[in-house]
């Protein structure tokens, strides 16, 4: 075959090549266009229905269609807190498939830590009391404001303390507190959220952050929970520009940090 024909064949063979790939990478797109538009519908027809059970649950227990008994009230108690369970994995799992597709706005605005985190906190109290944990808070008073999607940041921090206080046993102890990264570092503030409970396997920490996962221990199966707020928060996070870090040790504990950068400039995320 002469050169110029062998040129021709591989131009050829190149150019169907190109194609191909443009070809299966155009079906890639619209099959995860596909999935999140599944998923943002399945999310929005799953939230009028358990709005309408939560509310009917809420008018029983409060005996407006007659009294309830108390064994009608912990049935009641147990569907009140199924739905609520349901429907948080539903809310997360609209807001991972938002960051996904690139559709989640941040609202940004300056405000306090400790604002952010007695608001995340108060959400658990009751669960802190009931296992008799001592939660300990210190924030500096010095700590400059934040600038972030307060509600967002809550979001976060309310997983977080969730998990300390979900995987660590009656009478543990939890520890919350804040600090200024070093100036080398660039202006951020560094959440420290510590908990002296199960902790996790070694071999299972690379893992911790991907949807679903959920550590194969015992103690962690027989707490409710579906593996998404980890997977959830490590996103919101990166959105902010920030990232969280981890130590655990199994059977002494964990330390997660939530790292953030403080300051307006940084903090443009929809601009890329
Ligand atoms: P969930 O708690 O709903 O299972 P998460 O995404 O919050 O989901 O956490 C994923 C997994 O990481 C948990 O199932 C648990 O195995 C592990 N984990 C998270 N936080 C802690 C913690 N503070 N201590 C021990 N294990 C944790």
């Amino acid at each position: 075959m002469q050169d110029a024909d062998k040129i021709k064949e591989l131009s050829e063979a190149l150019a169907h090549e190109r194609q191909a790939r443009q070809e299966a990478e155009a079906a890639i797109d619209a099959s995860e266009q596909a999935r999140q538009e599944f998923v943002s519908l399945v999310t929005h027809e799953l939230r009028v229905p358990m709005t309408s059970i939560k509310g009917y649950t809420d008018l029983l227990l409060k005996g407006i269609t007659g009294s309830v008994n108390e064994t009608q009230t912990n049935f009641l108690n147990v569907i009140r807190s199924n739905v609520e369970r349901m429907s948080r994995m539903v809310s997360d799992l609209s807001d991972i498939n938002k960051i996904e597709g690139d559709r989640l706005q941040l609202m940004l605005v300056d405000v306090p830590l400790q604002a952010m985190l007695d608001e995340a906190i108060a959400a658990h109290k009751a669960e802190i009391q009931q296992k008799e944990q001592i939660l300990r808070v210190e924030v500096p008073p010095d700590l400059p404001q934040m600038h972030c999607d307060r509600s967002r940041i809550v979001q976060v921090l309310d997983n977080m303390i969730s998990n300390a206080t979900k995987y660590t046993p009656e009478g543990g102890a939890i520890t919350v507190t804040a600090e200024e990264a070093p100036a080398d570092e660039g202006h951020y503030i560094c959440i420290v959220i510590q908990d002296n409970g199960i902790g996790i396997l070694e071999n299972e920490q690379s893992q911790i952050f991907e949807k679903f996962f959920r550590a194969s221990d015992e103690e962690t199966r027989q707490t409710p929970g579906n593996g998404l707020a980890l997977h959830l928060s490590r996103l919101l996070v990166a959105l902010h520009r920030g990232r969280i870090e981890f130590e655990s040790t199994r059977g002494k504990g964990s330390v997660f940090r939530v790292i953030l950068p403080a300051c307006a400039e940084i903090l443009q995320p929809s601009q890329g």
